[in-house]
């Protein structure tokens, strides 16, 4: 390999992670902008629940869904600007569940997310706290 290759191949690499640095600031910044929101879905089965949590992912300005059927929940992450709460039980409404705000019992220590009753977060899977 002569000189002017390997100059051009480091060049490159730099070029390469300058930008996932500046990709990073970005999604820090759209995640101190968003809000959780947990909705309780009555009567889910496991296939309406992969359904479901791909529809919610759909809407714009919902950066993360995760649904389980086990529990009845659905925890969405959103940008308060793009989405209103009320647009996301609508959705669920229009897959046939009915869908409403959970009770904040417990909460995730991590993502905020709210539980009418006590266990695991679904989204980080760490035990939720009593509020
Ligand atoms: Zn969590």
């Amino acid at each position: 390999m002569n000189k002017m290759i390997r100059g051009f191949l480091f060049s490159a690499l730099a070029t390469v992670s300058a930008v996932s640095i500046a990709t990073a600031a970005i999604d820090s910044v759209a995640v101190a902008a968003s809000q959780v929101i947990t909705l309780q879905i009555q009567g889910l089965a496991q296939e309406e629940a992969m359904d479901l949590e791909h529809g919610l992912g759909a809407v714009p300005g919902v950066s993360l869904v995760k649904v389980s059927s086990d529990l009845g929940v659905a925890v969405v992450v959103y940008d308060p600007v793009q989405v209103k709460p009320d647009l996301l039980s609508q959705k669920v409404q229009e897959a046939g569940h009915l869908a409403s705000f959970a009770k904040a019992n417990y909460k995730c220590p991590k993502c905020t997310a709210a539980y009418e009753k006590a266990g695991d977060c679904i989204v980080c899977h760490i035990p939720t706290e009593k509020v």
